[in-house]
Parts: structure tokens; sequence; C-alpha cells
């Protein structure tokens, strides 16, 4: 517990408090949920979240009607379950950081950093409140048990979720079109945007006999596109990768999934570099990639010996992440070589 985590999770249940104000910095104003706050008079609102008096790290909750008080940790507990598992594990997350850093201090002096470093932690869209995450699921649940044996990098596992009625998340994302759906749960995987907004999302199910992908859109202009959060700054000229499917682009950095869409407008064409399926024998595949090294794009083609169809295969029979891209890196090819090569390669 610690106030930073208290403070991310104070936007994430601001919806569930009627009448809900900022009105300082640690201060926020509501009706009070417990006490009902009031029946008669609708616009009363009593309750606080403000800064602890007995620990100053930590936020808590108190009512002037009812006289309830107790930490925002109990607070998130009683209004929403799958919210208050969230920020367990990441105040988990963040006491391990914490101690990280203190141990490594007594073993060395702190060193000048010219930089600070980044911590990564995406907010999870107001449009998921209700979706756990993969990774606070229990090791049982069988989405869990997928993931990790599809060797889904564990840092992402808080970053894809959970629900149990696909349908009603669609209606929450986008609204009227989850009449056409089957209520069954599923793994959403949400596409966001640099700011970490919510464009999309795609929902993987587990049961065979089901529809495997359902991609929707929360917007009709919204690219069909999976990590543009992780790209960070595109000026640095840093190699962006783009692969297939949303799973197989957490195995790289910076990279972006099209999601069976065409490749995006608007990235700059000599920073990408764009990996497809190892399916030589698939003239879809191979006309892909024919039209990228026509764009200008560079290209993987990937070697003879390789015999498996996407990363996530390869990752599966041994590859370690890191290899995997220095494989795609040195069989990348732009322009008239990369024509020549895909001569070679194809298969049909
Ligand atoms: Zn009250």
């Amino acid at each position: 517990m610690s106030l930073l985590v208290d403070l991310k999770f104070v936007s994430s249940i601001s919806h569930l408090l009627r009448n809900f104000k900022k009105k300082a910095d640690y201060l926020w104003n509501f009706s009070c949920p417990i006490c009902g706050d009031s029946k008669k008079n609708k616009l009363k609102a009593r309750a606080y979240i403000l800064r602890s008096q007995k620990n100053r790290d930590r936020l808590a909750f108190k009512c002037h009607n009812c006289g309830e008080s107790f930490y925002f940790d109990e607070l998130l507990k009683r209004l929403d379950e799958s919210v208050y598992k969230e920020y367990v594990y990441d105040s988990y997350l963040e006491r391990t950081d914490g101690k990280a850093q203190q141990t490594e201090k007594k073993e060395k002096p702190p060193a000048p950093t010219p930089f600070p470093k980044k911590t990564y932690r995406p907010l999870k869209p107001t449009a998921l409140i209700g979706c756990p995450s993969i990774a606070s699921l229990p090791p049982e649940h069988p989405a869990k048990t997928y993931l990790l044996e599809r060797k889904i990098p564990e840092p992402f596992l808080k970053q894809l979720y959970w629900t149990d009625d696909f349908p009603s998340v669609v209606d929450k994302v986008c609204p009227g079109h989850q009449f056409a759906l089957k209520k069954e749960g599923r793994i959403v995987i949400p596409f966001l945007d640099a700011n970490f907004g919510l464009i999309g999302m795609q929902g993987r199910a587990l049961d065979k006999n089901s529809i495997r992908y359902i991609t929707v859109k929360a917007f009709e202009e919204a690219p069909r596109i999976y990590g543009l959060h992780r790209l960070g700054n595109t000026l640095n000229k840093k190699r962006i990768y783009i692969v297939e499917g949303p799973f197989d682009s957490l195995f790289l950095p910076r990279c972006l999934a099209v999601a069976g869409s065409d490749i995006p407008t608007g990235l700059p064409i000599d920073q990408c570099l764009i990996v497809y399926d190892n399916e030589p024998r698939k003239p879809e595949t191979c006309d892909k990639i024919a039209k990228a090294i026509q764009r200008g794009y560079r290209v993987c083609i990937w070697p003879d010996t390789i015999k498996e169809k996407d990363l996530n295969d390869m990752v599966l029979s041994g590859y370690k992440p890191d290899k995997l891209r220095d494989l795609i890196d040195k069989h990348s090819y732009a322009g008239l070589e990369a024509t020549v090569r895909l001569q070679h390669w194809r298969k049909y």
C-alpha cells in the first residue's frame, strides 16, 4: 500500500460514487455509498477520500453522516472486488520494486543516472473495469493457463484481461454491436493509442467451437492496430516491428500487430520492419510481403531452416525473444534484394 497506488485507483472507482468531485490535491467528495447519503436528498455528499492522518502514505475514506471511516483499500474492496484485486497486485509490485531498489543501494553507492528510470504502467481503460487482469487470476484459471502455456511474457499478463461475458464488454466499448455475439468468456486484448486511450479490442475465445478472435473498434475511424501504446517516441529513429498477431507482438520491443488489416499509413517507413508469418505456401502472405516491398518497407524473409509458422511457435520451440529479434534483423531486406529473396522463398 502506498500513496502512489492509492492515487492511481481513485479514478477507477469514481464512476461508482454519486456526486463525485475532486476538491483539492488528496481530497475528493461524494455521496456516501455506505449510508446512501441521503435517501431524501440525492445532492447530499458528505463522504470524503483524503490523506490518512495516521499514515500519510495512504488514503482513507470518511463519511460525516454515518461516521464510517477506514483505509482506501477497504472502500475499493466493498465497491468492486475485481478492481480491488488489481490494487492488491499493484501494491505488491510497488513493494517488490521498492525492495529491489533498497538492496541495490546497500550494495553500491547510487550512481548518477542521466535519465530517470521509466516505470511502465498503463492505466486500465475505464470500459474494462470489472474485467480482472490475467495476472490477477488464480493460476488454475483456463485463460491464465492458456497464456502461460503460450509463454506470453509475464509483464504483459497485467495488460490483458478476462471477461466471463464478452458481449457486455463490447456493449461498453462499442455500443450496438453486442447483440449478434454469443455470451461467453474471452481474453480481452485492449487496443490502446499512444496516450493509453482505448481505440478497440480483440476477444480471444478459449472454447474451440467459438470464433477464435473477434475484433471491435471503439469508433469508426479507429485503426485496427494493437500496440500503439508501446511505441513511445517514434522520433528516436529506433526500429518499429510490425507483425500479424497481437500475442506474437509481445515477443518484440516496439512492436505493432496489424490484426488482419493493412499496414497503417503514417508510420515512418524507413524505421519499420514488417514480419509476416512464415507461410511460403500461402499466396495471400506472399502477396502481402510483395506489396510491403513495393511500398518501400523492409521485410523479414524467413530462412528455410525455420519451420515454425509464427513468432509464438518459434518461442515455444525454444527461441528466446532476443535471439528471435536477432534472427529477424539478420533476415530483413528491402528493395530489389527483398524481391529476389521473396522469389526464392515462396513455394507455390
Ligand atoms: Zn455514510
